[in-house]
């Protein structure tokens, strides 16, 4: 089973779940730019964020055979925070880089003044620069939240079949297949969706424009959450190339739209930035 993960915070994991996500069939992922939990307090924290998604965390990740990609954005929730928004400004410098495959991740958290105008501005950022975008949709008034998102995408000049709406559930799937856009799903241990109530939408829904992620961060997930998804699949009685069209096809089509996937890991460096993974350098 070859997997791409298009959601996953690889920063807040640790080589053992590299080492476990390659034995699981991981060979590619995307790490979206989001909030650390620890709110930051200057656009150049932000900055520093973004160098080690584009250095050193791809370097960790060809350590364990795997490629990685992220996506560049001021997540929904900081977007709050006068301190942090200057970073709009600078997007465009990051948004050129090589290992961007989409603004992201971008969407609302609270539904504020604030958020609009961070949302709208990322949604022309990626029109502009010619990416993909992945959207965040709401933990809380999920619904809501995602009709809202919904109207500002049309508005935007980002086409919907350009657009990853993340986090659906049950509630919100119907709504995100009438717009056109792509839908993904976070599997995560305790909350949200798990594996049983991914198979039962696949089953429903179909398994096009469907991507699955663990969403794997700093708070309780697992970052094996989409092979325990394939396994759910094949148990229920969906072939394997159903499995790969939603483990891996799907996200390729979508994060392809970039036009900068590399989806063999690169030969791993020695060193990155005179570091290595294994602290001394031996
Ligand atoms: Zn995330």
């Amino acid at each position: 089973m070859r997997i791409f993960d298009p959601h996953i915070h690889m920063t807040s994991r640790t080589t053992d779940d590299y080492e476990a996500m390659y034995e699981a069939g991981v060979r590619a992922l995307v790490e979206p730019a989001f909030w650390l939990g620890q709110p930051r307090t200057s656009p150049d924290s932000f900055y520093d964020y973004f160098d080690a998604l584009l250095g050193w965390e791809p370097y960790r990740a060809a350590q364990y055979g795997i490629a990685h990609h992220c996506t560049i954005a001021l997540n929904p929730k900081e977007a709050n925070d006068p301190r942090c928004t200057p970073v709009l400004d600078e997007l465009p410098r990051y948004l050129a880089k090589d290992g961007v495959v989409a603004v992201g991740e971008i969407g609302y958290d609270a539904m504020t003044p604030a958020e609009d105008t961070a949302l709208a501005a990322q949604l022309q950022l990626a029109a502009e620069h010619g990416l993909p975008a992945l959207v965040h949709t709401p933990h809380r008034d999920k619904l809501t939240g995602l009709r809202r998102t919904i109207d500002v995408v049309r508005e935007s000049a980002l086409p919907p079949g350009r657009v990853l709406l993340d986090h659906l559930n049950e509630t919100t799937v119907e709504t995100a297949l009438d717009s056109g856009c792509w839908l993904g799903f976070s599997v995560y241990p305790d909350t949200k969706m798990d594996e049983d109530r991914m198979v039962a939408i696949l089953t429903t829904y179909g398994t096009d424009r469907m991507l699955v992620n663990s969403a794997a961060d700093w708070g309780k997930s697992d970052p094996l959450k989409t092979r325990r998804v394939g396994e759910a699949m094949l148990a229920a009685g969906f072939s394997a190339a159903d499995v790969d069209q939603v483990l891996w096809r799907n996200p390729v089509a979508f994060y392809g739209l970039s036009g900068r996937l590399r989806l063999n890991a690169p030969v791993p460096a020695a060193l990155h930035e005179g570091n290595s993974v294994l602290r001394g350098g031996e």
